[in-house]
């Protein structure tokens, strides 16, 4: 893991704590702020929940979603605090609510009944498990304390999504529900937001692997220019865009499985697409 550089200095919450640190040089900017872009970048991820949950309500759409939303503002709530502060419960308030949205996901993709109400034995037990999963994996991670166990889980979890989704609309019985050309828009959602956020990966380790020669480079340009130069920042515009992406290609994916595709249809306002109902 890079350790922080000459650039870094002491600042407001005192000594590292947290099993992690980033390329980015510590208060090097602020003696508020440990590091300064990979604080500020999560505002991107804030702006992205707080626009889903918006289209979730003007759309009347399912709780479900509305609770992945509040899960993904949690992550970039969690996640500005940690890079703010370096500080250890930080980190878990950071990477706690990556586990519970993933699996929370796979939940949504595999309670494929009809209907959204909680009330089947079926969705009962998924639920339970889902918090089992959750309490189990929480209380794990606060016994083996390895930043690489998380990062094994949730890509575990992010690939199954993956899977899962691939198998509904290719190889489920529940396929025919989805028209083919929904299917299609469906899939390239899904696709475009998988592609975004292994790019995201990709940088991360980029960030890692050659933080040594980033830094020369970031003080060669001089800043604020060298701030692009930050690839865990990066790693959460991108990341955060391709969760975007893959939980509207899911909500789309679960309402044509679950209610009727003729109800809804995936439209974009701006930039941002989302999916929007058709018979209010
Ligand atoms: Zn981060």
């Amino acid at each position: 893991m890079p350790s922080t550089n000459e650039l870094s200095r002491d600042g407001f919450f005192g000594p590292i704590t947290a099993s992690l640190d980033w390329c980015e040089a510590n208060y090097q900017f602020s003696y508020y702020i440990a590091e300064l872009a990979n604080t500020l970048s999560n505002l991107f991820t804030l702006y992205l929940a707080i626009r889903g949950a918006k289209k979730l309500r003007q759309e009347s759409l399912p709780g479900r979603f509305l609770v992945g939303c509040i899960g993904f503002a949690l992550i970039g709530a969690g996640s500005f605090a940690f890079h703010a502060s370096l500080l250890y419960e930080a980190q878990l308030a950071d990477e706690l609510p990556m586990i519970y949205v993933a699996s929370m996901s796979i939940w949504i993709l595999y309670d494929y009944q009809l209907g959204f109400d909680l009330s089947s034995i079926q969705t009962k037990s998924q639920v339970a498990f889902l918090v089992l999963f959750d309490a189990l994996f929480t209380w794990s991670y606060a016994v083996y304390r390895n930043p690489v166990y998380h990062q094994l889980v949730f890509a575990a979890l992010v690939i199954s999504c993956a899977i899962r989704i691939a198998y509904l609309l290719n190889w489920s019985p529940v396929r025919t529900r989805i028209p083919d050309s929904k299917k299609q828009v469906i899939a390239q959602m899904f696709t475009t937001g998988a592609v975004t956020f292994a790019s995201g990966f990709l940088v991360w380790n980029l960030d890692i692997i050659f933080c040594g020669t980033l830094t020369n480079w970031k003080r060669n340009l001089g800043w604020p220019a060298a701030f692009l130069l930050e690839g865990h920042s990066w790693w959460h515009l991108l990341t955060g865009l391709g969760t975007y992406y893959m939980f509207i290609g899911i909500q789309c994916n679960t309402l044509c499985i679950k209610d009727d595709h003729r109800k809804f249809t995936m439209a974009h306002r701006s930039w941002l697409p989302y999916v929007k109902r058709l018979d209010k």
